[in-house]
């Protein structure tokens, strides 16, 4: 008897509390559930300041003139400005969208009440909704005070496509979320911050003046900040060599900030491992390799396959030690590594905030030189080539199509489709020019590639003697850093003799 009063019990209460969501309103017992899980401004235990944000100077300048709006209102209203109610945060994920926003709740002093977009998502149509409701007078009651929702996108989505999940919920929550932000009289000091790393999926009614009209973005770091990002997250950990921090930031290119940390944790946890009291330069290297590529992984390889795995990465180093536009060589490895079989790592001096067709030309012929390399030096080619084909094609198509790098066809626009992988506006994107000129696409970028493979060639076998030996060494050693692949290539020094690059990683990530 008893089992059954307690399942009884159960149901009805269950029943009693999905009634009530559906019901909806505010208050009563429901109360609980729909105030949802936006957090009560609290004094948080670990303070966190601007002091923690390296780099993004422009968005720390941009982020805290908020708190000044929230404190002196009247210095605005003065000469008849509005405080802006919508901020949002942009950028690349791991740049420090959260922890800015979680900086401003330290440095603010007034209420900060935060949320991810995700958690309006419920199965219940109108919860979410309601959510809103409640976060936003809860808000307006505290004011002067900061609303901060995450991952924006999660809700903000285009509304009315029906692609990638149309969602009755997450429609009225933005609805209510718009609805709010116009309720705002122009006095009212709440401020909404929002941050997405999606801001093109955004429902355009969201960014419209007097909603989040104001973006502030974040940008992946440059060196200068990546050097500070590391001293932050190094703080304290014992490294071997300070300095060691000044290499790694210089050959990190493209890292964001959260794969910095990522870097330093990784490098800690080697360091524990060989139970050592430092972290030495040894660590952060294999950390970093470990970041870009994977872990190693040990194979069963054929000496066959081994050979022909030297041969490919021989081509690849060889290229770019001749060709002069290319990127420094680091290293060239054959140890399998995540996806990879092996790698050609190169590393750019400087940083690149454009390409040159001449770089370009040069970084074709070094992702073909490895497939030319087993044609020359095995006589057939393999299967290994797959990636450096797919990216040589990627490239190439982008250097005709986007980049007008071809005659013929010059400067126009001919992609043939944008990859907005979550957005349903443009899956079903129509070609907007006629199927000739598409083949003419795609003859120029057949001419470019197989130019790039005809140089490939070319300078192999110009080079085929210290090609060969450089494999040998390859297959004995297994990995090269840039004196012993000068040492094979170009004992003399005659090619690139002062080029010495620093340690550290590539951007562009290595050649397989
Ligand atoms: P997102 O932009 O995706 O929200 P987060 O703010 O969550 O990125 O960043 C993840 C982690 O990376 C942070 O907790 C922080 O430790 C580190 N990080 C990212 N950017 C910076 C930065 N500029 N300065 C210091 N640490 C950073
Ligand atoms: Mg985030
Ligand atoms: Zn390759």
């Amino acid at each position: 008897m008893l089992p059954w009063i307690l399942i009884l019990g159960i149901y009805l209460w269950l029943q009693r509390r999905m009634m009530g969501n559906i019901a909806g309103g505010p208050g009563g017992a429901t109360g609980g559930l729909l105030a949802g899980r936006f957090s009560k401004p609290s004094p948080t235990h670990e303070q966190i300041t601007f002091d923690d944000v390296a780099g993004q100077d422009q968005a720390k300048k941009e982020v805290a003139e908020l708190v000044e709006f929230l404190r002196e209102p009247e210095r605005f209203e003065r000469v008849g400005a509005e405080v802006p109610h919508g901020v949002l945060l942009v950028g690349p994920p791991g740049t420090g969208k959260t922890l800015l926003a979680k900086a401003l709740a330290g440095e603010a002093n007034v209420p900060f009440f935060s949320t991810s977009g995700s958690e309006f998502i419920e199965i219940f149509v109108g919860v979410g909704a309601g959510r809103v409701r409640k976060m936003f007078e809860a808000a307006r009651k505290a004011a002067p005070s900061i609303i901060f929702i995450d991952e924006l996108d999660s809700i903000g989505r285009t509304r009315g496509t029906g692609l990638g999940g149309g969602h009755d919920e997450r429609e009225q929550t933005l609805n209510q979320i718009l609805a709010e932000l116009d309720g705002f009289a122009g006095r009212e000091a709440v401020v909404v911050l929002a941050a997405t790393n999606r801001p093109d999926v955004l429902d355009p009614a969201l960014l419209r003046p007097g909603r989040f009209d104001r973006h502030v973005t974040l940008h992946l770091p440059d060196k200068t900040a990546r050097r500070a990002i590391l001293e932050i997250h190094s703080r304290n950990m014992p490294l071997e060599n300070t300095g060691d921090l000044h290499t790694m930031a210089t050959g990190t290119p493209g890292f964001s900030g959260a794969d910095l940390k990522n870097l330093l944790n990784e490098a800690a946890i080697n360091a524990a491992r060989r139970e050592g009291d430092l972290i030495t330069h040894g660590d952060l290297a294999e950390a970093r390799d470990k970041v870009m590529m994977g872990t190693v992984r040990s194979l069963a390889i054929r000496p066959e396959e081994k050979h022909r795995l030297a041969v490919h990465e021989a081509g690849h180093t060889a290229a770019a030690y001749f060709k002069p536009q290319a990127d420094p060589l680091y290293k060239v490895t054959i140890i399998p590594r995540g996806h990879a079989l092996g790698g050609t790592h190169m590393l750019p001096e400087a940083e690149r905030h454009t390409l040159d067709e001449d770089y370009l030309r040069g970084q074709l012929v070094t992702l073909l030189a490895g497939r030319a390399a087993e044609k020359l030096l095995v006589g057939t080619v393999s299967s290994g080539a797959d990636d450096d084909i797919r990216r040589a094609t990627e490239l190439a198509r982008s250097m005709v199509a986007r980049w007008g790098m071809t005659e013929d066809l010059g400067p126009i626009d001919l992609r043939q489709s944008e990859d907005h992988p979550f957005l349903g506006q443009s899956i079903a994107q129509p070609r907007d020019h006629a199927d000739a000129t598409a083949s003419q696409v795609d003859a120029a970028v057949i001419a470019l590639l197989k130019e790039a493979e005809r140089k490939a060639s070319e300078v192999l076998a110009e080079h085929q003697a210290q090609v060969e030996l450089l494999v040998a060494s390859l297959e004995a050693r297994e990995t090269l850093d840039f004196d012993e692949i000068r040492h094979c290539l170009d004992p003399e020094g005659k090619v690139t003799p002062l080029k010495r690059p620093h340690l550290g990683l590539d951007k562009i990530p290595p050649v397989g």
